[in-house]
């Protein structure tokens, strides 16, 4: 049923669009911040707006970034050689939680999932070969979730960047890393990447 006041009806109808948001928690949301009162609303309102108009993607590793190249990315220390692929930023923020890794990331947007409609040329797979191939890297690390998604994805890249001369690891699947990096302990993330083992070997399991 619409709402009687069509200001909050668009709210809810907005908010309600995200995923996990459900019209009866836009509603329960939208209640709140009434009567949280207006400062805040207009606070929520434009960090929003700035988030529109100023995050960007590096246009290195494809990371969200307020410039267009990224602070890892711009940072002198970090190794230009060798290149951890991930699927998006949440996985950058664990794995520098880590302290273990100090090469440059790449973020793929995703993983291919024919389920949902993301095919290879949906992520920045292309980007990756080109930067591969620029760089000269010496090793690329796949840190990708243990799920069908995520081995197919590697799967894909692998047979992309095969042929070229460097080294191809994945951090190590024996621990237990669960469906996201995201939710790995740093210890068990910091181990699982110093264990990585040579993409190849991983293939005949
Ligand atoms: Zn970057």
């Amino acid at each position: 049923m619409e709402l009687p006041s069509k200001t909050m009806e668009r709210a809810v109808r907005e908010l309600s669009r995200l995923p996990g948001i459900g019209r009866r928690s836009a509603l329960r949301l939208i209640l709140y911040l009434l009567r949280q009162g207006n400062d805040r609303m207009e606070n929520l309102a434009s960090s929003i707006q700035d988030l529109g108009r100023n995050a960007q993607f590096c246009e290195n590793c494809h990371s969200i970034s307020d410039s267009p190249k990224c602070s890892i990315c711009s940072d002198p220390r970090r190794d230009d050689k060798s290149i951890c692929v991930v699927e998006d930023i949440r996985d950058v923020l664990a794995l520098e939680k880590t302290n273990a890794f100090r090469g440059k990331y790449h973020v793929l947007g995703g993983l291919i999932s024919p389920m949902d409609g993301l095919g290879p040329s949906d992520l920045t797979i292309e980007e990756l070969v080109n930067r591969i191939k620029s760089n000269n890297a010496e090793e690329v690390i796949m840190a990708l979730s243990a799920t069908m998604e995520g081995d197919t994805t590697a799967f894909y890249i692998y047979r992309q960047i095969g042929d070229l001369s460097i080294k191809l690891t994945s951090i190590a699947r024996g621990l237990p890393i669960g469906d996201s990096l995201e939710y790995a302990d740093e210890i068990t993330l910091s181990k699982s990447l110093q264990q990585r083992v040579l993409f190849e070997s991983t293939l005949s399991n």
